[in-house]
């Protein structure tokens, strides 16, 4: 377990924002946390942190920041069809794709190459190219600041686009310690994406291996790799919109991208309108819209979490005043007091 106060959190978030945690805690068990608890060690309310990657500091954090590093893969159960297998919260998500494309276990190889762990992974509904985490959990474990220890069901956890019940629970002492995954041992791919069957076009045979290696070539050509220009990925929701507000949009702009969305109504790419509200590659300060991809705003260097806000919501602006339309941020925004 690492305890400490001050604790510098630039290395902690993607954006690569410069403050620091007034206390931060990081746990390798189950165990330690029951510990942590017994003794009264165990902060009331607290932010949890995966890698950082879809957080936006804007201060200093006067709280806790806890951190899991429980890094088992086990297997639960295994057929001649599948594969359970349940993983610790921190074991980075990346490396559970590799292993599961490394043990020919299918499902996971869409999600390639998007950073941060496996508990935030299922409290964010992670997704990419067609495919989302809600596909492959069966349970997650968690614990809370009381020491309850409860096993969410697929249906208890509520997965929607990107969002689950545990981000409303994680502000109220919830803890995900274990994912639970269910993969297939039988070949079968999710190639519904037209960019994902375009680069595996001149590849010899589709594999897991070869899946892999093309997401990850796409993601690598239009997302900035964090560890050379910061950022949090997409940074704005997809907004959906009634059919009616679509239309009004579609006469003067015929060519406006759209999907149906799950629930209903018309889903608008956000990066599109952002575009055509002029902002793609252009900055503001240290902060700037990514020119490869309007939905991403990266740190050019030395940003604050205020510079990368002001320009949002002067991007937000600008959509509203075109379009009509408000976009939502992605990221979550962290201020001194969650
Ligand atoms: C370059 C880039 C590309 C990206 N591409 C994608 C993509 O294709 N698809 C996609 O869905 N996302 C994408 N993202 C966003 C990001 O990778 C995901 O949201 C990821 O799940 C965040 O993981 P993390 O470990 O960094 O979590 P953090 O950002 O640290 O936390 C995310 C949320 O999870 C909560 N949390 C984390 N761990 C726990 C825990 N153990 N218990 C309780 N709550 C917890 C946090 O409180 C927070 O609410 C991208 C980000 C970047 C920087």
């Amino acid at each position: 377990m690492i305890e400490q106060k001050d604790f510098p959190l630039l290395h902690h978030n993607t954006f690569g924002i410069n403050v620091t945690a007034a206390r931060f805690i990081e746990y390798g068990s189950v165990q330690e946390l029951r510990d942590l608890i017994a003794a009264g060690r165990f902060p009331d309310s607290f932010l949890h942190i995966g890698r950082g990657s879809n957080l936006l500091f804007l201060d200093d954090y006067d709280g806790t920041v806890l951190h899991s590093a429980i890094k088992t893969i086990e297997v639960m159960e295994e057929t001649p069809d599948a594969i359970r297998l349940k993983v610790g919260s921190g074991v980075v998500w990346d490396d559970f794709v590799v292993r599961c494309v490394a043990c020919n276990w299918y499902g996971a190889e869409n999600l390639s190459a998007i950073p941060g762990e496996v508990g935030a992974g299922a409290v964010q509904n992670i997704g990419a190219y067609g495919v989302e985490a809600k596909d492959l959990i069966t349970e997650v474990h968690t614990i809370n600041s009381e020491g309850v220890e409860r096993i969410y069901s697929h249906a208890d956890c509520r997965f929607a686009y990107r969002n689950s019940i545990f981000h409303a629970l994680s502000g109220r002492g919830v803890v995900v310690t274990h994912v639970c995954f269910r993969l297939s041992k039988h070949e079968s791919y999710t190639l519904n994406y037209g960019t994902v069957r375009k680069e595996l076009e001149n590849c010899p045979a589709i594999t897991l291996g070869a899946v892999r290696e093309a997401i990850t070539r796409i993601r690598n050509g239009k997302l900035p790799d964090p560890a050379v220009l910061g950022s949090a990925g997409s940074f704005f929701m997809n907004p959906v919109v009634p059919e009616a507000t679509f239309e009004a949009i579609r006469r003067d702009h015929p060519s406006i991208p759209s999907y149906p969305a799950a629930g209903g109504g018309i889903k608008i790419p956000a990066g599109w309108l952002i575009e055509q509200s002029g902002w793609k590659g252009r900055s503001l300060g240290p902060a700037a819209v990514y020119d490869k991809q309007a939905l991403v705003l990266v740190n050019t260097g030395g940003a604050t979490g205020r510079d990368i806000l002001a320009l949002s919501d002067a991007v937000r602006a600008s959509v509203k005043e075109k379009f009509g339309i408000d976009i939502r941020p992605e990221v979550k925004i962290i201020s001194r007091w969650k």
